[in-house]
């Protein structure tokens, strides 16, 4: 549990570059009309272009580069040429990238005008959870820190924090043990050490928090229908505190 991967910080540095590349070129692209296979193309050919390979791509037999999850559906959307953008959409996109033996993983949720008050507002909660939760990424903590924080950012506004899918530890494989809930107590899991690398993705529902799979085996969406919002990051533990790997050059802390 909590292991340290072997790999270098400069190597992680290097595949979330791509990482956050490929979604601050996606932010743009998401238009009405624009179908979700375009925008996996984008992405592919961006990461090859760089010399990485899509992580995602043969994962368990999943059959693109990105997942792509609009309104009700919360992760692991197939992009699809029916699948077109449409006004008012709520669009997460997620990627992972391979560079040199080292994994990058970030998603983000881009809001397509005109959104609804209650969408913007689920979007905001969302990303600010992730940053609160990756504020207690920090030497000495315990890794259930981090979900109690953004489940207590979350909770007051009367979202929903999803359960049953969860961040993870990263290194040389895209997903390695221990899980990272989004809730939970702070005085649960390993103590946090340098060397240890989080995916941290909180996943917020306006509704329940319930989810299921649907028939396709791999997009998960909100039981009631409600709308749903996801922000990754990659991130490393450091003696300085925690470090965005998969951080957008254009993203704004909040
Ligand atoms: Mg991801
Ligand atoms: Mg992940």
């Amino acid at each position: 549990m909590g292991d340290i991967p072997d790999v270098t910080f400069e190597g992680m540095e290097a595949a979330n570059r791509i990482v956050a590349d490929v979604l601050e070129l996606l932010e743009k692209k998401v238009k009405p009309g624009v179908s979700t296979v375009r925008l996996d193309k984008i992405a592919e050919q961006y990461i090859r272009d760089q010399g990485g390979i899509p992580a995602f791509k043969g994962y368990r037999g999943y059959p693109a580069t990105i997942t792509t999850s609009i309104n009700d559906q919360i992760v692991h959307g197939i992009p699809s040429d029916e699948q077109k953008i449409q006004p008012g959409d709520l669009v997460s996109i997620d990627v992972g990238c391979e560079l040199n033996g080292c994994y990058g993983d970030s998603a983000l949720t881009v809001g397509v005008e005109p959104l609804e008050p209650a969408a913007q507002k689920l979007m905001k909660i969302t990303r600010e959870s992730l940053y609160k939760g990756i504020a207690k990424a920090r030497v000495g903590n315990r890794l259930g820190a981090i979900g109690a924080s953004i489940e207590a950012h979350v909770v007051p506004y009367g979202f929903s924090v999803v359960k049953e899918w969860a961040g993870h530890f990263i290194g040389d494989e895209m997903h390695l043990d221990p899980q990272i809930p989004n809730y939970g107590p702070a005085d649960w899991g390993p103590e946090l050490e340098p060397g240890m690398y989080l995916a941290i993705e909180p996943m917020v529902n306006i509704g329940s928090y319930k989810s299921e799979v649907l028939a396709d085996g791999w997009t998960v969406v909100t039981k009631d229908g409600s709308l749903s919002a996801h922000f990754e990051h990659s991130i490393a533990v450091t003696e300085s505190g925690p470090k965005i790997l998969s951080r957008r050059k254009n993203e704004v802390l909040m």
